[in-house]
């Protein structure tokens, strides 16, 4: 059975200005799914994830969320729904990493009172990205990787059924690369929370990932099952890079191994 769907993007255009960045885009997410957008830079990607967040209005086109349009949406009641981590490693707190992830839960309750729900919320985020090792240090002393981590709780502690990250694996380690992903996977799986997430490599799309949202020049070039849309030939066209796809029979895992010389 199809799983509801979480969000969707109906004939979504955008323009900067007279730039224009997204042309009708058009896709349908359900709950529980673990989305990866790919795309070269400047291909929309961080635009789109603006858009479904609702920081910015489509120029043409909707967004919708469970069964309303986005823009119905009070700001309060949107955070209850979607969270999102953006791509600022230069960001600065002058908040211990435990305060920071309890703002995660400002649309849940009266502003600087935590009840023993937003605390458990926020001891629960912590943990699932190996945190609460850092929850009385100061944010700001923090390495990129661990900024990045605490960052990740902060947007798990808003218990919202959408996450949105742009490129959560920057500035961490292969370990904790995996770590996270794993985390973000076991949310889909037993709660059921869309994740849609920038991923630019190839290899982690293919293990974690259920299926890609392909973009190019602002349109979207393919939607669904990994396996199906994340090949040698849909890598050369968007990304420019020859890949040799190894497949294991045994685990069904897929491996992309670059090849020389590159085409772009
Ligand atoms: P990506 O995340 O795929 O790298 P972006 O969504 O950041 O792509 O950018 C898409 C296009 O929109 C780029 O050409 C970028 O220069 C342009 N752009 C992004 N933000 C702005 C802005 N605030 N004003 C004008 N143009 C922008």
């Amino acid at each position: 059975m199809p799983s509801p769907t979480a969000i969707e993007s109906r004939s979504v255009s955008f323009k900067y200005a007279n730039q224009s960045v997204l042309t009708d885009i058009t896709f349908s997410i359900g709950a529980g799914e673990l989305v990866a957008l790919i795309g070269p830079n400047g291909s929309g990607k961080t635009t789109l994830l603006k858009i479904l967040l609702g920081f910015l209005p489509p120029s043409a086109g909707s967004v919708t969320l469970g069964a309303k349009p986005l823009s119905s949406y009070a700001p309060k009641e949107r955070a209850k729904q979607i969270a999102y981590v953006s791509q600022q490693p230069q960001l600065s707190f002058p908040l211990t990493a435990f305060q920071l992830v309890s703002l995660g839960r400002y649309p849940h309750g009266p502003r600087g009172r935590l009840s023993s729900v937003d605390k458990l919320a926020v001891e629960t985020a912590l943990g699932h990205t190996d945190a609460m090792n850092l929850s009385e240090r100061n944010f700001n002393t923090l390495s990129g990787g661990e900024k990045q981590k605490v960052l990740i709780a902060r947007a798990l502690a808003q218990s919202a059924r959408i996450l949105l990250l742009d490129e959560p694996t920057l500035h961490l380690d292969l370990y904790y690369q995996l770590q996270i992903l794993t985390a973000l996977k076991n949310l889909c799986r037993e709660q059921g929370i869309a994740v849609i997430t920038v991923l630019h490599d190839v290899n982690l799309v293919s293990l974690f990932a259920d299926k890609a949202l392909l973009l190019s020049d602002g349109s979207l070039r393919a939607f669904g099952p990994v396996a199906e849309v994340v090949t040698e030939a849909s890598i050369r066209e968007l990304l420019g890079v020859e890949m040799k796809a190894i497949d294991n029979d045994q685990t069904g895992a897929r491996y992309f191994v670059p090849q020389q010389p590159f085409s772009r």
